[in-house]
């Protein structure tokens, strides 16, 4: 816990405009600082043709208990310059401007860059007086329809700090992939539910702007996620720990009446914004509502839908107090609500945009980036009867029929949907009746394991397989990532694995290799 006198003596002063020399070129009044305000890193996402976005907070006191001092930060809004370079070295400086870090959103930036050449990595930086921000890397999208002969990106999901170290997060930098795609349970807003390696700092979970602020703040804190964001540009969504467990629209797991909890909601996409690579222009919070869910396309090879699957979704089926709070098991004869066409995991709007996205795309691969698991998972109780996980597109069926339906009668190229939450390895075929042998697989699924976060048990999940004959691969006893690499002609997949999250210095291995070829939907072992 900081004492006050450290909250002071990290907070800014800016009485007297001392001059201090910028170190990214021209002289300027800044503020001074007796602790590193770059503590957080910096990070760059939303790749177009012509720019991205650069990211940064100020937050010399990054775990700053009072609220009225977030990041160890209080009074005015503050400058900060950048520059944006064509060299790692920051020596052909092609921009600089300055931004402001408002109160408000605490002392984050959001710098949304255009006019830059399409198809290349930039490097960039900050400087808030004499402090400057270590060098990150960004990158432009080729044209869209212009030849792109290969992308590499990874796909990441549920880090709980507590209950290990982000080696994955490590190994994924070092492969230096063009985009990283987060896919959910960045944070986890519980604490100290099983004995970890490390604790959240305020021991208790967040619930107001303060909290989730700085679970946040303790995420980016470290240095293999810092290492990730400033060398990779990132694609965001979300699932549900970034506000609560199993929340599903407006309403929680917990039965709040819903205008409580999206006051709640409000806080956590407030802190999540401040925290995240995100456009302004779509993203900037309106109370409890803020639009994450995109499109970006990189040249001739792929589009990627990036989802939000928590907050349009209807309500989970067969909900209610008091033993059924977020998700649970349910059969469609115990729970015909499950079978309800009018229930939606994205909200009609998002579907009708997904859908037009989908259909005009001109796009060699058609990548949905989005939170859970999409496949049919038939899980057989001790009754022998059928049930389903509310929590996933499996409690959400009619929507998910919707989207198959869409994919094969629009005949999008080479659609594969990746996921996470579940924290375990898929490799599975999306088809248009999962009960039927002969049905066409429409889609090739992916659902990378959690980067720490404990796996499902996998004696009960094995015995469930055979009633699942879509499913390739699944594997729930390793944590890792997932790398990709794409050409015209295939998708190379790799599982990934770390050897002890309990182990800073964990090493990396392939687990499994998947292919898919060009207009040939579902995973092949390699
Ligand atoms: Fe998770
Ligand atoms: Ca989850």
């Amino acid at each position: 816990m900081l004492t006050r006198r450290q909250v002071l003596r990290g907070a800014v002063s800016l009485a007297g405009s001392a001059l201090a020399p910028s170190l990214i070129g021209c002289a300027a009044p800044g503020p001074r600082w007796s602790a590193d305000p770059f503590s957080l890193g910096v990070a760059s996402g939303d790749p177009r043709p012509d720019g991205f976005v650069l990211w940064t907070r100020l937050a010399p006191e990054p775990l700053s208990p009072d609220p009225a001092t977030p990041g160890g930060m209080s009074g005015a809004a503050i400058p900060i310059a950048y520059e944006i370079a064509s060299d790692p070295a920051m020596r052909s400086v092609v921009r600089r401007g300055t931004a402001l870090a408002e109160p408000d959103f605490a002392w984050s930036v959001h710098v949304e860059v255009s006019g830059l050449a399409p198809g290349r990595p930039y490097w960039y930086r900050f400087a808030a007086g004499a402090a400057q921000s270590p060098v990150g890397r960004a990158m432009t999208a080729p044209a869209p329809g212009s030849p792109l002969e290969r992308l590499r990106f990874g796909f990441v999901s549920c880090a709980n700090y507590e209950l290990g170290y982000f080696s994955a997060y490590r190994h994924l930098a070092a492969e230096e992939p063009e985009l990283v795609i987060f896919l959910g349970d960045y944070i986890y807003e519980f604490t100290g539910r099983r004995p970890g390696v490390r604790g959240h700092s305020d021991g208790t979970a967040a619930h107001d702007l303060r909290t989730y602020r700085n679970r946040y703040a303790q995420y980016r804190t470290d240095a293999d996620l810092q290492r990730l964001h400033a060398t990779v540009p990132a694609l965001m969504t979300w699932d549900d720990h970034e506000v609560q467990n199993d929340y599903a629209g407006e309403w929680s797991e917990t039965f709040d009446h819903p205008a409580k909890f999206l006051q709640r909601r409000a806080a956590a996409y407030r802190a999540y914004y401040e925290h995240m690579p995100l456009r302004p222009s779509l993203s900037h919070p309106d109370g409890p509502s803020m639009r994450i869910y995109d499109r970006f396309t990189f040249g001739d090879l792929v589009e990627f839908s990036v989802l939000d699957g928590r907050q349009y979704r209807s309500r989970e089926a067969c909900y209610g107090p008091p033993d059924k709070g977020g998700g649970h098991q349910e059969t469609v004869t115990g729970c015909p609500e499950l079978l309800d066409p009018r229930r939606s995991f994205l909200g009609f709007a998002q579907e009708r945009w997904l859908y037009d996205g989908l259909a005009r795309s001109q796009a060699r691969w058609n990548v949905i980036a989005q939170d859970q698991l999409m496949a049919e998972l038939r899980e057989r109780t001790g009754d022998g009867s059928i049930a389903y996980w509310t929590d996933d597109w499996n409690g959400y069926p009619e929507a998910r029929k919707r989207l198959l339906t869409h994919l094969h009668e629009a005949r999008v190229a080479n659609p594969v949907v990746i996921g996470g939450d579940i924290h375990s390895f898929w490799a599975n075929n999306l088809k248009l009746d999962f009960g039927d042998p002969r049905a066409p697989v429409v889609a090739s699924e992916f659902v990378g394991s959690s980067v720490t976060s404990l796996g499902p048990p996998y004696e009960t999940f094995v015995k469930w397989l055979p009633d699942n004959p879509h499913v390739h691969f699944f594997e729930s006893r390793r944590r890792g990532y997932v790398s990709v690499e794409l050409t015209a002609e295939r998708m190379n997949v790799a599982m990934r694995v770390v050897s002890d999250v309990t182990d800073p210095k964990a090493t990396v291995a392939t687990l499994k290799s998947f292919v898919v070829e060009n207009g040939r939907a579902g995973p092949i072992a390699a």
